[in-house]
């Protein structure tokens, strides 16, 4: 099968090729590099560099590749910046993502599965959510994200394109062969920072608010590994092609942890000590995000295999030993 990968120039993009030429797919993948790195995109996939905002371009790609099926990872994805320029995240998130449906339409390409987000939950109203519970995003980008999941909604009812859309949690970690890892310019991720301070790029790890109703202030994520991300988005390919029905699920651990356990975890993974401050909430953060997974372990037929922070960590640290600077483009 040929199978587009939308931003897979980027963090879990470049895994998500990784697995699926493992697996045997080929893979095309389309990336501006506006925030994506050339060198992570595995040497058997082919890169096209190009915008999901470009028609002509969109169309070569479809004509000239017979694609079978689109993965979407394309997007702006900064929770704070999202609350202050929301134009940028419609711009990007909403109408990029509307002109990739288009060009899928004119090459008659009707499976996409679509990188979605917890941030489409707001501030839950239970501990662990599941796909059903309340969505009332807190920020623009969490709201550009349902839009398009509403999107394809009527995408499918009206043209039968059927789709996939994962609700991911916090992504973490980093490929095994520690060839590729996270590497987001400017860094905002709690890990890549937490491990920054541990290997003294940053003089310390700024908490945002351990005022929040957690047991110690601080807000609680569900870190899920990259590589995990990247094995449902092929387990919802194989659903999208056995089933051809469309359908939202959450990707997480199950299991939430504090700002502050995060960083405790990573002394002990890096064996140094990280300096740590309390500062003001970040706008726009909720303060518990932990999954239910329930429903993509038993449609999909997904189950992570790194269920420990500790491991997932430790993936991450060997990706930055390895790559102290991270990608040189
Ligand atoms: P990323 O920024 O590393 O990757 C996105 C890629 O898309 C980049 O390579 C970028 O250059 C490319 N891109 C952006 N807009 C484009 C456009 N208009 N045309 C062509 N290419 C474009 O982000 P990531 O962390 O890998 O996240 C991937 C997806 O997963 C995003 O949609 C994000 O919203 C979603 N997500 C991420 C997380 C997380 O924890 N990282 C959590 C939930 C959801
Ligand atoms: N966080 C923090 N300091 C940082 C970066 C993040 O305290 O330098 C907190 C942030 O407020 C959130 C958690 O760590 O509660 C995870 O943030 P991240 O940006 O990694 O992911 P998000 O949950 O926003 O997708």
């Amino acid at each position: 099968m040929n199978i587009l990968v939308c931003g897979g120039a980027g963090y879990i993009g470049c895994h998500t090729v990784y697995e699926l030429i493992d697996k045997g797919y080929n893979v095309i993948v389309v990336d501006n590099l506006v925030k994506g790195h050339k060198s992570s995109v595995h040497e058997k996939a082919k890169l096209c560099v190009g915008d999901l905002r470009d028609e002509k371009f969109m169309d070569i790609v479809f004509k000239e590749n017979n694609i079978d099926a689109v993965i979407d990872f394309a997007a702006f994805s900064l929770v704070g910046e999202s609350v202050c320029e929301p134009f940028k995240y419609y711009e990007n998130n909403v109408y990029a993502t509307l002109k990739l449906l288009e060009a899928m339409e004119r090459a008659k390409v009707k499976k996409i599965v679509f990188s979605s987000t917890a941030a489409v939950y707001g501030e839950p109203n239970k501990d662990i959510i599941s796909e059903d519970d309340n969505i009332l995003p807190t920020n623009p980008y969490g709201e550009t994200k349902l839009t398009v999941e509403r999107l394809l909604k009527w995408a499918d009812m009206a043209y039968g394109i059927k789709f996939i859309a994962l609700r991911y949690f916090n992504a973490a970690g980093a490929h095994i062969s520690g060839k590729i890892g996270e590497d987001h310019n400017p860094e905002t991720h709690l890990i890549p920072i937490v491990l920054q301070a541990a290997a003294g790029k940053r003089e310390k790890v700024y908490i945002f608010g351990d005022d929040y109703l957690t047991y110690d202030g601080t807000c609680l994520r569900d870190y899920i590994h990259v590589t995990d991300l990247a094995n449902a988005h092929i387990k919802a390919l194989e659903r999208l092609v056995n089933a051809n029905e469309s359908g939202i699920y959450n990707l997480g651990n199950g299991k939430g942890f504090s700002v502050k356990e995060v960083i405790e975890e990573a002394k002990k993974v890096t064996g140094y000590n990280i300096k740590t401050e309390i500062c003001d909430r970040r706008k726009g953060d909720p303060s518990v995000l932990i999954a239910s997974s329930d429903k993509a372990m038993k449609q999909l037929g997904w189950k992570p295999k790194f269920n420990s922070l500790n491991e997932i960590i430790k993936t991450a640290w060997n990706w930055h030993v390895n790559n102290p600077n991270g990608y040189n483009d």
